[in-house]
């Protein structure tokens, strides 16, 4: 069987093909343009490829919710021409296969738990930390949606005593992802995120406040696993300072050997590495 997975992401589209093994055949990938021009690159993709189902994951929010009115739109975003977009029905118009659809951070949990750092497990996050930050839950075996989807990256945190950076947040400005995703690490320090040396207190001031976020996640859903990925956590070093951070703040309150013993094989990068978006998204297609 081959299944077909689109990543919708702001910057780029990835589109895919795979087996239900989780083997990659074919993958293409092209920059996010007005809606009509990606969609005609993504069209040409799939013709006559044969797959038999298609997983999308987009970059949100989204209307996930086959029972609402606007499900598989994009809903309101400050991405120019995406905003109230009806993504699966524009597609659905030109690819005549069942669609499934969620966000791209669930559907890289639902990967990571089917092939990768998860594999096996009932309960994980997926969180990432890139141009935004965003997470995806898989508990009790469930993708979490619940009144709409979770919107991880938008929750607060305790400021570190050396940053007076305002925030990036156009809704409010220091939340998480205002004071720690990849454009205000670059605005707080006038260069290139991957330019700071590794030494450099940025990477301790955005370990403080990632280890903060996970703190939260870990006491409100109790994940197996944490997966840790975008491009910012490309810089490596972050790994251990995260780790030791959550230590910190938990305190010992948290009495898990995953926490306790092995918290460098709890908080962990994708197993699948740069393909945890688009596998996620063909696990997405085989949960249909
Ligand atoms: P997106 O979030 O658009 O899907 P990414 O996850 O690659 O894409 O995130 C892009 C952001 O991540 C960039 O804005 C940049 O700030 C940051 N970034 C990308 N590569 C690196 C790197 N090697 N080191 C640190 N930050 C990076
Ligand atoms: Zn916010």
């Amino acid at each position: 069987m081959k299944l077909g997975a689109i990543e919708a992401g702001g910057t780029k589209f990835v589109c895919g093909i795979a087996t239900e093994n989780g083997e990659i055949l074919e993958r293409v990938s092209f920059p996010t343009e007005e809606p009509a021009i990606t969609l005609e690159k993504v069209f040409n993709f799939f013709k006559d490829k044969g797959v038999s189902a298609i997983g999308v994951g987009s970059f949100g929010p989204i209307d996930p919710n086959p029972e609402s009115e606007t499900y598989g739109y994009i809903t309101k975003t400050p991405k120019k021409y995406w905003s109230d977009f009806n993504l699966i029905g524009e597609l659905q118009k030109n690819l005549n296969v069942p669609m499934a659809f969620d966000t791209d951070v669930n559907g890289a949990a639902l990967g990571e738990a089917t092939w990768g750092a998860a594999k096996g497990l009932e309960n994980c996050l997926y969180l990432t930390i890139g141009t935004g930050i965003g997470g995806g839950v898989l508990a009790s075996g469930k993708l979490i949606h619940g009144m709409l989807h979770p919107e991880m990256g938008h929750i607060f945190v305790r400021r570190h005593s050396e940053d007076t950076y305002v925030g990036k947040c156009s809704f409010h400005n220091d939340c998480l992802e205002g004071l720690a995703a990849g454009p205000a690490i670059e605005e707080r320090w006038g260069v290139k995120a991957y330019e700071l040396p590794i030494d450099h207190k940025a990477w301790e001031i955005e370990a403080y406040y990632i280890a903060q976020a996970l703190v939260s996640y870990i006491l409100t859903v109790s994940p197996e696993k944490i997966i840790l990925g975008g491009g910012v956590m490309k810089q490596l070093q972050l790994f251990p300072l995260i780790r030791r951070n959550v230590k910190k703040i938990l305190n010992n309150y948290v009495q898990t050997k995953n926490i306790l013993e092995n918290i460098d094989d709890y908080i962990v990068p994708p197993g699948l590495g740069d393909n945890a978006g688009l596998l996620g998204s063909i696990a997405l297609a085989m949960n249909i």
